[in-house]
């Protein structure tokens, strides 16, 4: 499969850069989306207990974190971004990261708090918080679910010790299960992470280890291949010729044997990656793959808003301590505030929403296109369409499990055009 890791976990990250040609400002966008639409809000905590080797996120080790800074930090920028998208009501909120389970859950009801002093919001809201299974004390969890997390989402990523060691994980499988278990006796909703295509990993082997994944899984399972990110430990290792992930042929083969086993468990993709009981879907990752708006709140997060019949793109500040002085200093660390011209917008709508099994909503996409499918993508569609790799009806245009195996090459050739 081609897609790369950053495509494959959306953490409030941009699908494409915001377009260089396109004018900047914070003024004259007009009115915002209409009264009440649904906004999801991103809250990124930059902090890890150590560096995973294989990890290309926004995440940073320090010694010592200054809690009340951050937080009154984090919730300035609340502040200020509110005014980006007043009249909303907030249908989710996801702490991700880095490790939020780090961040004290005052500092997380401080925020979930302060979301219900802005906005309305929805009666089924959905707050997620990542956690690692090695900051899984019983008492965070519990404070979390106080602050008003309720659903958790852990980051288990094998339950193979020799995989967790490779992995450069900070826990070992009996942690991995033990915080299983506390996720599920304290949470409404709980998920965890696997990562296969790990180096020499059978299907056999991985058949073995998705089946004891599902018996401890809740409603909800997310399943990333491994592919090695520029710049990360595992690069520098990958370039000096150590083979650190499966190749192509054995990870299309591994791939299939997860849809295949999660979908007869009753845990069918609903996305290329992510596995739910229907109606267990994430909500909040749901709203970028579906091209809803969303705020990026700390370093490096970014957003979408529409304002004045488009869309902006916002980017902050990334690295942790540069952020937190933007905010301290001018109360804002948003670095850029782009408005995305319509064949952008169309790309990026493309690029979340085929990861959907899905798809994309036709009358959304030609809306925004100010077109027809067909007369946007002459030629390559048809093609495409025989080829097996997307299907186009009256209500949607989606990738089929062929097409989502080469996303990138279908999106190459639509975005082509
Ligand atoms: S814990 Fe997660 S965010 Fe932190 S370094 Fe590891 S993979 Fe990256």
């Amino acid at each position: 499969m081609l897609l790369n890791r950053k495509q494959e976990r959306v953490r409030g990250a941009a699908p494409l850069q915001p377009n260089p040609l396109a004018s900047t400002g914070g003024e004259g966008w007009g009115e915002g989306a209409s009264a009440r639409e649904p906004l999801a809000i991103y809250i990124h905590w930059p902090f890890c207990r150590s560096k995973c080797p294989y990890c290309d996120f926004n995440s940073h080790v320090r010694e010592g974190v200054d809690a009340v800074r951050w937080t009154r930090a984090l919730v300035a920028d609340l502040e200020r971004q509110a005014q980006l998208a007043p009249d909303r009501e907030v249908s989710s909120i996801f702490f991700g990261g880095g490790t939020p389970s780090l961040m004290p859950s005052h500092t997380v009801a401080a925020l979930v708090a302060r979301v219900g002093a802005l906005w309305p919001v929805a009666s089924d809201l959905e707050v997620t918080l990542e956690a690692n299974p090695n900051s899984a004390e019983a008492e965070r969890f519990a404070g979390f679910a106080e602050a008003g997390i309720n659903r958790l989402s852990l980051g288990i990523q094998a339950l193979d010790p020799e995989a967790l060691r490779f992995l450069g994980r900070g826990h070992d499988r009996d942690e991995a299960i033990a915080a299983i278990r506390l996720a599920r006796a304290t949470f409404a909703r709980y998920s965890f992470d696997l990562i296969y295509a790990r180096p020499g990993q059978s299907v056999a082997a991985w058949e073995a280890e998705l089946d004891e994944a599902l018996s401890l899984a809740g409603e909800h399972l997310s399943l990333y291949q491994l592919t090695i990110e520029p710049g990360t430990a595992f690069d520098k290792r990958a370039a000096r010729g150590e083979v650190l992930a499966a190749d192509e042929e054995t990870g299309a083969a591994l791939f299939e044997a997860t849809q295949i086993r999660l979908a007869a468990a009753g845990l069918p993709a609903y996305e290329i990656s992510n596995h739910a009981r229907p109606g267990a879907e994430c909500r909040h990752n749901l709203a970028y793959w579906r091209y809803e708006d969303y705020l990026g709140i700390g370093p490096g997060a970014h957003g979408r808003v529409t304002r004045g019949g488009g869309k902006i793109a916002t980017r902050q500040r990334r690295a942790p301590e540069a952020w937190l002085a933007a905010i301290e200093e001018s109360g804002t660390a948003i670095d850029e505030e782009t408005p995305i011209a319509p064949d952008e917008a169309v790309g990026e709508m493309l690029m979340m929403g085929l990861r959907l099994i899905e798809g994309v909503a036709r009358q959304r996409l030609e809306t925004l296109a100010g077109r027809d499918v067909e007369q946007m993508f002459p030629g390559v569609l048809p093609r495409l369409v025989d080829g097996g790799f997307v299907t186009l009806d009256d209500d949607r245009l989606a990738a089929t499990a062929a097409g989502r195996q080469r996303l990138n090459a279908v999106l190459g050739a639509l975005l082509a055009v």
